[in-house]
């Protein structure tokens, strides 16, 4: 079964085509991107085998951009025939309380979908423009959104309320949602995978350290306890964003310091986090580098950032009473041992201990506790592509 998977950010679109067989392992043919869509200066890099072809032209939207993937893929050369492709499985971020589980796009399903873009106003509707594309140019493959919510749709409701009244998560949906699910569901996998157990049997925290940042609790492979909340806004510090606030501190900001909605909503997503901290960057690379010239503002940007994930962890393995097995994911989770030796080196009364050689050197999927660690500790490079055509496949075919 050929899978094409489709991931459309609000300036980017990502793409995989996947062989599925059962029994089999799944083989990407081909995968690419198109970025700065929007712009008439947008870059297409498709990848076939050992073949790369890159173009930069203008691509205003996201239709256009699909087509041109679709073109690489079955143009002159191109990997397949439009027609042999199956299905398109769709990253959806956000999937509210409706959607729990992967569903097959239906006329009913586009509409609940455009009600729920208030709730992620930078993601949804980009998701949703993908899903119209693809249906436009691929009218026969069944078109399955997979919400990044979903993992996280059973957290019980201790977890996922705040406490403000009941009312306003009745009447407004306010609630923690969580995000970066298919990234965590696909560590907490492979973690169990690694150890040879259930992941029904396993308490994994899985921290996914990206440009956004999120950790989870995952006791028996679902999703108890996340960092993000609402929105993606809370929890861990970002490359730019806040994370955690004292919403008090926002109040006196708007009282006193002349802040609009839109000013708040830059403040905190685009100018706080690592970049506000160091007035710096946002990249961690430029932290570290900094950190290592000396600069003692991006000194300060780590040691909060790292500060901040090991006190999640903390209260996930009190969330869980226990945690087996931790997992770090995502540029800076697989990328820099110095952030996970500084996170382990704080957690050695939950019987953490860091293989130093093996952090040091993990590149790609790797162990990094020592023999006799009493939790695991795992480098797992996220494959969210590959939960996603996987979860296509098995919709589509528990539906047969
Ligand atoms: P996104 O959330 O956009 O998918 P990524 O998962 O690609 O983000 O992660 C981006 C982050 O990973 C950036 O902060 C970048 O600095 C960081 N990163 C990438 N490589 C390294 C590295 N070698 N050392 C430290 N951080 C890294």
């Amino acid at each position: 079964m050929k899978v094409f998977v489709l991931n459309c950010g609000s300036s980017s679109v990502k793409y995989k085509l996947y062989d599925m067989a059962p029994g089999r392992v799944p083989a990407v043919v081909a995968s690419g991107k198109v970025e700065r869509v929007g712009t008439d200066t947008a870059i297409i890099t498709h990848r076939q085998g050992t073949a790369q072809r890159q173009v930069t032209r203008p691509v205003f939207h996201h239709y256009e951009a699909i087509q041109l993937c679709l073109a690489m893929l079955t143009g002159d050369g191109g990997a397949i025939e439009a027609t042999a492709v199956d299905a398109v499985g769709h990253r959806v971020v956000h999937g509210g309380e409706l959607f729990r589980e992967a569903v097959v796009v239906t006329p009913a399903v586009k509409e609940a979908l455009r009600q729920l873009n208030d709730l992620a106003p930078l993601h949804n509707p980009h998701n949703l423009a993908g899903i119209e594309a693809a249906e436009a140019l691929l009218p026969h493959a069944p078109q399955v959104a997979v919400f990044d919510t979903a993992m996280h749709a059973r957290m019980p409701a201790h977890a996922y309320l705040y406490g403000i009244p009941y009312e306003l998560y009745e009447r407004h949906g306010i609630r923690r949602y969580g995000f970066h699910g298919i990234s965590h569901k696909y560590v907490a996998h492979r973690v169990a995978e690694r150890l040879g157990r259930p992941v029904e049997s396993l308490r994994i925290i899985s921290c996914h350290l990206g440009n956004g940042a999120s950790v989870a609790a995952i006791r028996g492979g679902v999703s108890v306890d996340t960092s993000m909340g609402f929105t993606p806004l809370e929890g861990l510090l970002m490359g730019t964003r806040s994370g955690d606030i004292d919403p008090g501190a926002l109040i006196y900001l708007m009282a006193h310091g002349d802040l609009s909605l839109a000013d708040l909503n830059a403040l905190l997503n685009r100018q706080s986090g690592l970049k506000g901290i160091s007035g710096l960057s946002g990249d961690m690379r430029d932290i570290e580098a900094a950190m290592d010239a000396g600069d003692d503002r991006a000194r300060l940007a780590f040691d909060m950032y790292e500060y901040r994930v090991r006190k999640y962890i903390g209260a996930y393995a009190a969330a869980m009473n226990g945690v087996d097995a931790i997992a770090f994911t995502a540029g800076i989770g697989e990328h820099s041992p110095r952030l996970r030796q500084k996170i382990c080196a704080g957690l050695t009364y939950l019987g953490v201990r860091l293989d130093e050689a093996q952090n040091a050197a993990a590149a790609g999927e790797a162990e990094i506790s020592a023999p006799g660690s009493s939790v695991r500790v795992f480098v797992i490079p996220t494959d969210e592509e590959l939960v996603i055509a996987q979860d296509t496949v098995a919709l589509l075919a528990a539906r047969r």
